[in-house]
């Protein structure tokens, strides 16, 4: 073995893993008072690399074996295991992967040997998928979800410390019972409120309603004053779905026409999403497609483009008359994640209000 291959081997990450038949990276034995952490990995900007023609990186390019082994540091915080679940932009994340990532997630926390789960994702969608998942894993262990804003090999590269710090925290009994949470540049969030904030930007991340859940200073995790999750939180089980139903969004502006909800209408979508103005006002003649579709059963929740801020119910828009359920502090994208889910139970604008109000 070369010099290099024996500094690699002695600085890569322990891992007690085994590989199955179809090559899938199953947690191997825990060793005693060790944390162990499964690093699933999706792609993004984490595994992004610099290219030298065209645009200036491509996302999703590494793989998870390469993004452990370029943090030694890993290695001496908890056992690690990861997957390749997909590798793209999160531009192009949908209910597929997100489904997959479900049934993968609980899967692995049913294990009693894994302590948590690592998620490396593009920052674009980061909050849908964040959602989806608190939505849909059952168990209390911590999932957490990083990315990074430049790609390995820019200058001031954020993956790497990022995912030190994603499975610090996963790896922490402190996160047990917080939901799923989002890490990023020192920052701790909860999948309900964080939001991209910054197209380019670093710090990319915050939570506008409530702030961020806790932070990282120096390898270690401060968390702030929120407790753990209640027993009867809102939980979906979507083991046995291979789809979930369409729900689009309209997006709201001076002088909106109501031509966009049409065509969502047509194309059978079963809910709508209005990413409203003010507190999440519609158009006259938006309100008006929209209300006539509540009353044929498609199922219309109001959120808003405002960035922070609640959408609360029969503030200027008549809700109890037309049938329309409000977002509560869900942006549009992720009330869009919760009514996919609540339309797998119900189309009652009433029991769907009340799935936005508990969660
Ligand atoms: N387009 C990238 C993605 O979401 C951006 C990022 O990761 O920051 O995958």
């Amino acid at each position: 073995m070369t010099f290099f291959g024996r500094l690699k081997k002695i600085f890569s990450p322990a891992r007690t893993a085994r590989e199955d038949d179809s090559g899938r990276v199953e947690p191997g034995e825990k060793v005693r008072g060790r944390p162990r952490v499964h690093v699933l990995a999706t792609g993004g900007t984490i595994a992004g690399r610099l290219v030298s023609t065209g645009p200036r990186y491509r996302a999703g390019v590494l793989g998870v074996e390469a993004l452990l082994d370029a943090v030694p540091a890993l290695r001496g915080l908890a056992d690690l295991s990861g997957e390749q679940v997909a590798n793209i932009g999160s531009q192009d994340m949908d209910e597929f992967v997100w489904l997959k990532l479900a049934r993968r997630v609980n899967e692995l926390l049913a294990h009693p040997d894994v302590d948590g789960v690592v998620i490396t994702h593009g920052t674009d969608t980061m909050e849908e998928t964040a959602c989806f998942l608190d939505l849909t894993v059952h168990s209390p262990k911590p999932v957490v979800l990083v990315g990074a804003v430049r790609p390995a090999g820019a200058l001031g590269t954020d993956g790497p410390v990022n995912l030190l710090d994603a499975v610090t925290v996963a790896a922490n009994p402190g996160s047990v019972g917080r939901g799923v949470l989002v890490v990023m540049h020192g920052s701790l969030f909860e999948a309900r409120d964080v939001t991209k904030v910054s197209s380019s930007a670093l710090p990319t991340f915050a939570a506008p309603n409530s702030g961020p859940l806790g932070q990282l200073i120096d390898g270690r995790t401060y968390y702030g004053h929120r407790t753990g999750l209640s027993p009867e939180r809102l939980v979906f089980d979507v083991s046995r779905l291979d789809k979930l139903p369409p729900v689009g969004i309209v997006y709201g502006y001076a002088g909106a026409s109501a031509l966009p909800v049409k065509a969502l209408l047509d194309a059978g979508c079963r809910g709508i999403v209005s990413a409203g103005v003010g507190s999440g006002n519609l158009h006259r003649d938006v309100l008006a497609t929209l209300a006539d579709a509540s009353g044929r059963g498609v199922a219309v929740v109001r959120a808003s483009r405002v960035p922070s801020g609640l959408t609360l119910r029969n503030v200027e828009v008549d809700d109890n008359r037309f049938g329309f359920v409000a977002a509560g502090a869900l942006n549009p994208q992720k009330a869009r994640v919760l009514l996919q889910l609540a339309l797998t139970r119900t189309r009652k604008p009433e029991d769907i209000q009340k799935m936005f109000d508990d969660y």
